[in-house]
């Protein structure tokens, strides 16, 4: 099926731009949840697949379009996988999830500050069964805050293989080894350029 018009399941502003950046040269419309006035779904799963299908059933149906929806989140060693899918509701903002973030890995008294991000897509086209897709990124947290770009926890997170954090790179830069960017990418392959 030739997909021309496709809702993002997501009402944050830096997921909706890296996954615009990465579908601009398929000729598909991009439209947000939020743009459609569509509701937020409760994410009552506890997978990253689970919610992501909850978010893609439910959003395709309010909107009649298909639709792709995202679950992410950041799993650190030390913190035994935590926040994973609870990454957007670990604190209040940003700021408070970075700070609280920090302390928990200071108070775990463990010097091993590996983790990862993990993104899984869920896509919904009518009449067919969610397909998914998926990516996962390996890093490091550091302590101290470095770059102002991205968005959530960018600024502590520094990939496998790079000196700089997600906050120090350009979207473009970011989408080349993130979480997202590698799910998008098998999404692209398997559903655009397999058409
Ligand atoms: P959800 O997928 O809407 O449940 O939110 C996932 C949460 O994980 C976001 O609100 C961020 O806090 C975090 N997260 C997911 N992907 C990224 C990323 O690429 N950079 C930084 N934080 C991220």
């Amino acid at each position: 099926m030739k997909i021309q018009k496709l809702v993002l399941a997501s009402h944050n502003a830096g997921k909706i731009n890296e996954m615009r950046q990465i579908l601009a040269p398929y000729g598909v419309e991009i439209v947000s949840a939020a743009e459609l006035n569509l509701s937020d779904v409760e994410e009552t799963g506890t997978t990253f697949a689970e919610n992501a299908a909850l978010k893609a059933e439910a959003l395709a149906a309010q909107s009649g379009l298909p639709c792709l929806a995202d679950d992410s989140g950041l799993c650190v060693a030390a913190l035994d996988g935590r926040p994973g899918v609870y990454s957007a509701r670990y604190a209040a903002d940003n700021e408070t999830r970075i700070n609280k973030l920090l302390a928990e890995l200071k108070q775990s008294g463990r010097a091993d500050r590996s983790a990862y991000f993990a993104c899984v897509l869920a896509l919904k086209l009518p009449a067919a069964p969610i397909r998914f897709f998926e990516g996962r990124v390996n890093g490091r947290i550091i302590d101290v805050r470095r770059g102002n770009m991205g968005f959530g926890y960018d600024p502590v997170f520094v990939p496998d293989g790079e000196t700089r954090t997600f906050a120090e790179m350009t979207n473009a830069e970011k989408s080349a080894i993130s979480h997202r960017g590698r799910a998008l990418a098998q999404f692209v392959r398997e559903v655009f350029e397999t058409a």
